[in-house]
């Protein structure tokens, strides 16, 4: 553990490290906590260059929190539509209304607090705390993490509960109380440009004279790999109905509820956004397909078979554990059917940009239609 002089001088080269070389990026302009919750919930699981645009336009939409909270949530998902992890976009909206309802729309500074809205966990909590705030709260992500593992020659599985209240010790030990919103970057920012996954830059790195992983040439080999969770293989069949004016039919996002989000939930990776009808279907795709679309087509040529099914490129996408693969249908019907929750749109209009929060499975899917159409005419 470091301490005394030592120490200080740590944090001192890290902090002028930090001045110096930080990235500009938007949400780093203000210490608006509203500003400083939105990229760290919009960062999750999502690239820097990724965020910016949709983190620009959301702050555009909806410019403080009363605003956010106020909205429809389709307006919210459809801002969001593209980013993907949309039960964010619906935690960020009930944490909104929560601030607005319970703390008149200023973001609590009691970290108890923070915990419980919607969304926010340990390390997001202290991380719009202390830059926000300047609150002492060291935050803790895999990035920080492994800059840790690496300064500390940390061995095992970092997601130990033993082992990541350990990395938490450490990063509490390090915080520079002074300035804990700019420690929390600094720290964030080493992972992200200098100290990274695959190959880190100890060259360029600020600290690299403490860093233990280094000294005892094992830091390209830190994190060590933890044991994966295996990887569950998800098929899903896409009905992709179309009329003579080339329109089609999505269904409106399914409402989910805490409980659910809890539970692995493979048709919410399609329904929670505007999607086309979706079946869950392992070995006979087109088969459960057509039978789940007669229970609502109700019409003869879906049930006896009449319906011409034209299957149209597979989609990939993959999520945490699961790996999805969704084979869209392209049928055509004389009339699309009166769904109730369902809504009727250019599939024209689904492949660009809608008006509707679409993921980008959907959008894709859209677009393969599109262009079997074209093919046949
Ligand atoms: Fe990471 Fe290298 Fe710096 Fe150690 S010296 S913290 S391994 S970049």
């Amino acid at each position: 553990m470091l301490q005394g002089r030592e120490l200080t001088i740590f944090r001192r080269k890290l902090l002028n490290w930090f001045q110096r070389y930080r990235r500009e990026l938007p949400w780093r302009a203000s210490h608006d906590a509203y500003r400083v919750w939105l990229s760290e919930i919009m960062l999750q699981q999502t690239r820097v260059a990724a965020v910016i645009p949709y983190y620009e336009r959301f702050l555009a939409r909806f410019p403080t929190v009363e605003e956010l909270a106020s909205a429809s949530e389709e307006e919210v998902l459809r801002m969001w539509s593209g980013l993907g992890y949309y039960s964010r976009a619906r935690n960020l909206q009930r944490a909104a209304q929560e601030i607005v309802g319970k703390f008149s729309g200023t973001f609590p500074r009691n970290e108890a607090d923070v915990r419980h809205l919607p969304g926010i966990g340990a390390y997001t909590a202290a991380a719009i705390l202390s830059i926000a705030h300047g609150e002492k709260l060291a935050a803790l992500d895999g990035n920080v993490a492994r800059v840790l593992s690496r300064l500390f020659a940390i061995t095992g599985d970092l997601r130990e509960t033993a082992r990541w209240k350990e990395l938490q010790r450490r990063a509490d030990s390090l915080l520079d109380t002074k300035s804990p919103g700019d420690w929390n970057q600094a720290m964030m920012e080493v992972g992200a440009t200098v100290c990274t996954p695959r190959a880190p830059q100890c060259l360029l790195c600020p600290v690299a004279q403490y860093c233990e992983g280094r000294k005892q040439g094992i830091a390209e080999r830190l994190p060590q790999v933890r044991k994966k969770r295996e990887v569950v293989e998800v098929v899903l069949a896409s009905a992709v109905l179309l009329d003579a004016q080339g329109r089609t039919l999505l269904l409106a996002p399914s409402k989910r509820s805490h409980e659910r989000e809890k539970h692995d939930d493979i048709a919410a990776l399609v329904s929670e956004m505007w999607h086309f009808p979706t079946v869950a279907a392992r070995a006979q795709p087109k088969e459960a397909l057509r039978e789940h679309l007669s229970a609502f087509l109700k019409s003869k040529a879906a049930s006896n078979g009449n319906l011409k099914f034209q299957p149209l490129r597979p989609a990939r996408h993959t999520v945490t554990y699961r790996a999805l693969t969704l084979r869209p249908y392209r049928i055509c019907v004389s009339r699309l059917p009166r769904v109730s929750g369902a809504t009727i749109v250019p599939l024209a209009e689904v492949a660009a940009h809608s008006s509707l929060a679409i993921s980008n499975l959907t959008r894709k899917v859209a677009r393969s239609a599109m262009a079997a159409a074209a093919a046949t005419h």
